[in-house]
């Protein structure tokens, strides 16, 4: 089973584009932060949520959904212990997560991100079973261990290649939360201004990248 790391372009005019997610949420304490900036910059993501953190945040959910951006599934609880577990166990994990998912946006996610992005046989067994898509990333900025610089997010930028999915998180607090803003505000600002947008992934995208 393939993996997804990237978004080839169909038309000449997507050819700029970039594919922002954002895992692990949606989170209180950034989530709602993270949505007023892309909307000041006109951008839209993906966002790989934990459905037992989404069933607590349904009002973020829907403020995702009614701004264009998508929803992927990041399982039930992010417990690692799954990836260990028999084959029907994993894929209950999996399926309550989609349930949970869908019931609170009326429609299918885009497809599943493993938790920590770790793929074994029997998750690709799984999926495949479930006909849902593997969306993995070809960017990463590893922000969840490691602050996220302006220095960093210009590097990466300077070598981006179009197409690339960028995997984040929307889970920072205190400090960091403040830098990690700062820091996606200025990735936004300065991929905008050398002709770059930011798209949803959308399940056409999938089905032509698969
Ligand atoms: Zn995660």
């Amino acid at each position: 089973m393939r993996c997804l790391r990237s978004i080839p372009a169909s038309f000449e005019e997507e050819a700029s584009r970039l594919y922002l997610t954002f895992d692990d949420g949606p989170d209180a304490r950034c989530t709602e932060d993270v949505l007023k900036l892309l909307e000041v910059y006109q951008a839209r993501a993906t966002f790989f949520l934990i459905a037992e953190k989404a069933k607590q945040h349904t009002a973020l959910v829907k403020a995702m959904q009614a701004r264009g951006d998508t929803i992927g599934n990041h399982s039930l609880d992010h417990r690692y212990r799954f990836f260990f577990s028999r084959r029907a166990v994993m894929r209950d994990w999996i399926v309550r997560s989609e349930e949970i998912l869908s019931s609170i946006t009326g429609i299918k996610t885009i497809g599943f991100r493993s938790p920590a992005g770790i793929r074994t046989p029997p998750l690709h067994a799984c999926l495949k079973q479930l006909q849902m898509p593997l969306i993995h990333w070809s960017v990463r900025f590893y922000d969840t261990a490691r602050v996220w610089t302006v220095e960093k997010a210009r590097t990466t930028l300077a070598r981006i290649q179009p197409g690339a999915i960028i995997l984040l998180h929307d889970t920072h607090a205190g400090l960091r939360r403040e830098v990690f803003l700062h820091t996606l505000e200025t990735f936004l600002a300065d991929a905008r201004q050398q002709g770059f947008s930011f798209e949803a992934i959308t399940p056409s995208d999938v089905a032509r990248a698969l």
